[in-house]
């Protein structure tokens, strides 16, 4: 089987709001053809048509080259020699960032494939699955006011979660405030739902801002503090993590495993978040997890946009030697509820199940896609 065409296709729902950090508005897929009629498909969380022209465009010389030329002609079950090729043929223009969003939907797209072409799912293929469900937590933008969250809470309990994460949003602008929303999250989850806060970089690099908000997370019992800093803040993460209790969460800005090494031994996070999306995809966010477990800390996969992500970080979370959580996103917008035809709902039990069928086991809907696409007609 070869490789024939790498297409990335932006879709982008008809009116976005830039305000909010909800990146489920927007989207680049990936579809890796083969001349055996096969195709995979991936997904990367970045800045659409840039990510897009890095796959589509003409590269310069020998560490500067397009990914779809370095790919075409290729074998698409290699998979580690073609995360390599793309590594490097991209040096000057990659190693971390864009460039490495866009090989991570390429790589997904590649294990797709790999699961197609041999009728397994991902999960078979990439260790052994320990799962068949795992917990999920709701993952939404955290509301203006305490009476909002409550009822925001209540509304996902309702729904079965059992576990919900608030971000962004107001928070970070007013200690008290981030607390009072703290607390009014804990209040409407009561004993059965896990509250996780994302303070969305909201403490900048203050650290003394931020141990008082963690403080005050830990005695409402908050489960972890989220990406409190700019992600190059390493000692200002180190200082935070190395002086509460709270767990301290980050990493949805890092790719690679040279990435998250600085994160975990200058920042001394206790849990790390990659996003598979934009990390260098399932097989870097599998080297993440075992840089990681060697350093003691969980990996808890980022995942905001469309059921692509959320099968692909299912299948890593099959594997993983613990899942806390899968992030769930309950944003309302086209590209999370129905760019998919598998909906991956959630269970009575607050889980979502890991898909069965090959590849990601998940297909696009065609219709939703020429609905959303915003280029290459
Ligand atoms: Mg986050």
């Amino acid at each position: 089987m070869k490789i024939t065409d790498v297409e990335a296709i932006v879709l982008r729902q008809p009116a976005v709001d830039e305000g909010i950090a909800d990146g489920s508005q927007d989207d680049l897929i990936v579809l890796v053809h083969t001349d055996e009629g096969l195709t995979g498909i991936g997904e990367v969380d970045s800045a659409p048509e840039v990510a897009a022209a890095l796959i589509r465009g003409n590269g310069s010389h020998a560490v500067a080259i397009g990914l779809r030329e370095l790919l075409v002609g290729e074998d698409p079950l290699d998979i580690e020699r073609l995360w390599q090729k793309m590594y490097r043929g991209t040096i000057y223009v990659g190693r971390r960032g864009i460039t490495v969003h866009a090989i991570s939907g390429i790589d997904i797209a590649l294990w797709d494939l790999k699961g197609k072409a041999l009728g397994r799912p991902v999960c078979e293929l990439i260790g052994e699955p320990k799962r068949d469900r795992v917990r999920a937590y709701a993952s939404r933008l955290m509301p203006e006011t305490p009476e909002e969250t409550r009822e925001a809470v209540a509304e996902l309990r309702a729904q079965g979660f059992t576990a919900v994460k608030l971000g962004w949003g107001p928070l970070g602008k007013d200690l008290g405030h981030d607390l009072a929303l703290a607390a009014a999250a804990r209040e409407a989850g009561g004993d059965g739902v896990d509250i996780l806060i994302d303070a969305g970089l909201g403490y900048g690099d203050d650290v003394e801002r931020a141990t008082y908000v963690a403080r005050g997370l830990e005695e409402l019992g908050v489960r972890w503090l989220e990406e409190p800093f700019e992600p190059d803040e390493y000692e200002a993460y180190a200082a935070l993590a190395d002086s509460v209790e709270i767990p301290v969460a980050a990493g949805e800005q890092d790719a690679t495993r040279w990435g998250f090494r600085e994160l975990l031994e200058r920042g001394h996070v206790d849990i790390v978040q990659p996003d598979v999306t934009r990390c260098g995809g399932i097989s870097e966010l599998l080297r993440i997890a075992d840089l990681a477990a060697a350093h003691g800390v969980p990996t808890v996969p980022h995942a905001w946009k469309s059921g692509i992500i959320k099968a692909a970080s299912l299948h890593v979370n099959a594997v993983l030697p613990e899942a806390l959580y899968q992030e769930y996103c309950v944003a309302e917008t086209p590209i999370n509820t129905e760019l998919t035809v598998e909906r991956l709902p959630i269970e009575a039990d607050g889980t979502v199940a890991v898909p069965t069928g090959p590849g990601l086991g998940v297909e696009l809907d065609f219709d939703v896609v020429e609905r959303l696409r915003v280029d290459g007609r």
